[in-house]
């Protein structure tokens, strides 16, 4: 068997050591003679597991005692709708900051809810940055501020919180959770879809702040309204167990790794070997403001668009999978998560290297 070096942006490349453990306890779970595929979710076997999953995700993240973890479905799209279905709190309008794509995502969603104030911008160079704090026009009366933590199409992180005053920070962190250490205390609520930096799709995790629960729109839609989910420890209705299992696993594997601070160190070791090594070549190119990259998803162009097809054939050879780029942006996407060595971004750099040689000029 061999493993690819897979750089996909989501579904995303999960630990090895996860995927063995979970190979080995497929057939029978902890001697119980089921796979935690065929259990109950209601039955103690995976109600320990839930709840240790909950348990290590809160001491990765140092996660207050005033915030609930919610293990839901429908994505961290569906929490584009959720977010001003329960925030909105009796207010009639939400600040919100636009930087790519999927910002652009959760704006369009919550416009038939509220007025969406866009209070910062990067449109105006391609969403090519982070805008800074001073540009933002908050609005005291605003019932929440959103915004993108990492933009994962376009590469582009907030390496810093934002300053929201006394109105609710919200966001999305379904592309960078769980790659640095977190002040969870900053943030009203903290969403983000599985799939890139936690486990399967198919699980999407919110952490709320306790006073923002219960205040949704008159008779919202029962799956709709976080109090639901809050009130019944996310098994209203059947969770997506075994991606709840696979991401328990996950933070069990962080844990064992040194935690967050030791990922983060990790994290950045790697995105500067990629960054550094594009910054020096004349072959191929990163459109992000330094400041502000993505240490997640590391989008790049070559010289040539003509030689894409044939960088990513050579790549594939090499055992390098899912390089190429978000269907909008074109070129090339590396998406170097928690899960991805510093081996495999060598490999790549090693491999862009002697392709630029043969091709540059
Ligand atoms: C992938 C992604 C989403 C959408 O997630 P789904 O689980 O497909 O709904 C939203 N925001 C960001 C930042 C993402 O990377």
């Amino acid at each position: 068997m061999s493993r690819a070096i897979n750089f996909s942006a989501g579904p995303a490349a999960l630990p090895a050591e996860v995927l063995s453990q979970a190979a080995e306890e497929m057939l029978d779970w902890h001697g119980c003679g089921q796979s935690v595929m065929e259990m109950s979710h209601r039955g103690k076997e995976f109600i320990s597991i839930a709840e240790a999953a909950e348990a290590d995700l809160r001491e990765l993240l140092a996660i207050p005692a005033n915030y609930k973890v919610l293990f839901l479905q429908g994505g961290a799209t569906l929490q584009f709708e959720m977010i001003p279905i329960n925030l909105l709190c009796g207010k009639t309008s939400a600040d919100y900051v636009s930087t790519g794509e999927w910002a652009k995502k959760a704006i369009k969603e919550a416009r038939p809810f509220c007025d969406v104030n866009v209070i910062a911008s990067s449109e105006d160079k391609n969403f090519s940055y982070a805008p800074g704090q001073s540009t933002w026009k908050l609005n005291k009366k605003a019932a929440y501020v959103h915004y993108t933590a990492n933009e994962t199409i376009g590469g582009v992180e907030f390496h810093w919180v934002p300053e929201v005053g006394d109105v609710p920070l919200v966001c999305d962190m379904s592309s960078n959770i769980l790659s640095k250490p977190v002040d969870v205390a900053k943030y009203g609520l903290i969403y983000a879809g599985a799939q890139k930096n936690i486990g399967p799709a198919g699980l999407t995790i919110v952490i709320v702040r306790d006073d923002l629960i219960g205040k949704a729109v008159p008779t919202p839609p029962t799956m709709l309204d976080y109090k639901t989910h809050a009130d019944n420890d996310s098994m209203f209705n059947t969770p997506p167990t075994y991606a709840i299992y696979i991401a328990g696993l996950v933070f069990k594997w962080l844990k064992r790794h040194g935690g967050l601070a030791a990922m983060q160190k990790k994290n950045i070791e790697k995105a500067n070997f990629l960054y550094n090594y594009i910054d020096q070549s004349k072959f191929f190119h990163n459109p992000v403001r330094v400041t502000d990259r993505s240490r997640m998803n590391v989008p790049f162009t070559l010289q040539d668009e003509a030689l894409d097809e044939e960088f990513l054939k050579g790549a594939k050879a090499r055992g390098m999978v899912q390089l190429k780029g978000h269907r909008s942006v074109g070129g090339m996407r590396a998406s170097i998560y928690n899960a991805m060595p510093i081996e495999g971004v060598q490999a790549l750099v090693d491999y862009m290297r002697e392709f630029e040689i043969k091709h540059g000029n």
